[in-house]
């Protein structure tokens, strides 16, 4: 069933220029782009958006990395895309993404990783909601 995913271009990938590359992948693996938009967060909207996170000893250093630079936000859909968006985006840490992941080619650590992808329907929703308005989506 089609569904849909939120991912994020993170700051390290678009200040590398790769933005162009992450996206022409995300098309040529059959996503079909429902939203996307370049935003520069504030740490503030960076601490909303991983609340999940709070507590954690890396917090602090992912909301600092998450509003350093602007990145791309995107509404994907595909058959079961929250897997699909996550297969293609490899393991958190890119030592161990699989090769023709877009982690492996274009993440230099476990925090600068390039891309963010939802880790279930529900919180994709929340997500979108997050940084989409309606009129946003297509
Ligand atoms: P994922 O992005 O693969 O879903 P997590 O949800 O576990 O991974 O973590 C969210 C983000 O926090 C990661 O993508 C990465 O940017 C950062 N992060 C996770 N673990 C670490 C760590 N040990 N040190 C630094 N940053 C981390
Ligand atoms: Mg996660």
């Amino acid at each position: 069933m089609s569904t849909l995913t939120f991912g994020i271009i993170k700051p390290d990938a678009v200040r590398a220029g790769n933005q162009g590359k992450i996206i022409d992948r995300i098309v040529a693996n059959g996503f079909k782009i429902r939203g996307m938009k370049l935003i520069h967060q504030t740490t503030k909207q960076a601490e909303g958006f991983y609340a999940v996170h709070a507590g954690k000893g890396f917090f602090g250093e992912l909301t600092e990395f998450m509003s350093s630079g602007p990145c791309v936000v995107l509404a994907l859909e595909k058959d079961g895309a929250v897997k699909a968006w996550r297969d293609l985006m490899g393991a958190t840490n890119p030592a161990e993404a699989a090769e023709g992941t877009l982690r492996k080619d274009f993440a230099s650590s476990i925090g600068e990783n390039a891309v963010h992808g939802s880790d279930s329907d529900e919180n994709a929703a929340v997500e979108i909601s997050y940084f989409f308005s309606k009129l946003e989506l297509v």
